[in-house]
């Protein structure tokens, strides 16, 4: 079994896209480990996103980040970190394969709804980021 962070953007709370979300995800054979709704302030995002620092995005990234509340989950399951990648779709929206969230949802290249972690790695950084050790309950 697999973990991975997922985090519902403020744009995906802010529009009243939790349910739709956390019902792919459990259809999709996802089980949630962990989970809260958080409000990041504009230095906890640029912690969150220290990777994209160098990016011309980052500034107005880390702003939409800390703009309101979001969820972040850990969800679990074989293959979890790629799998969630498929269900979320392209980073741009444009690209997103048909049926994924980013399609159905995303507004902008920013705006996207949805975050995932691209490999092991950054998924326990993600993870570690977010949630200690009472708060994740999968095997
Ligand atoms: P992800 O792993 O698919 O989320 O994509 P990245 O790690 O490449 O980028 C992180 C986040 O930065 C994306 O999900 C978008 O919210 C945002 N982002 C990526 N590329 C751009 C861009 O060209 N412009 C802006 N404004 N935001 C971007």
């Amino acid at each position: 079994m697999e973990k991975t962070l997922s985090i519902i953007k403020p744009d995906g709370v802010s529009r009243g896209l939790i349910g739709n979300i956390l019902q792919r995800f459990e259809r999709s054979g996802f089980k949630i480990v962990a989970m809260k709704m958080i409000r990041m302030n504009k230095r906890q995002a640029q912690g969150f996103y220290a990777v994209h620092k160098e990016k011309p995005f980052f500034d107005s990234l880390t702003d939409f980040m800390s703009s309101g509340p979001c969820v972040v989950m850990i969800l679990e399951r074989e293959n979890a970190i790629s799998r969630n990648r498929e269900i979320m779709g392209a980073t741009n929206y444009k690209e997103a394969a048909e049926g994924t969230i980013r399609k159905d949802y995303a507004t902008d290249i920013e705006k996207n709804v949805v975050h995932g972690s691209d490999s092991p790695e950054t998924a326990t950084f993600e993870i570690n980021y977010f949630f200690n050790q009472l708060e994740i309950t999968g095997e």
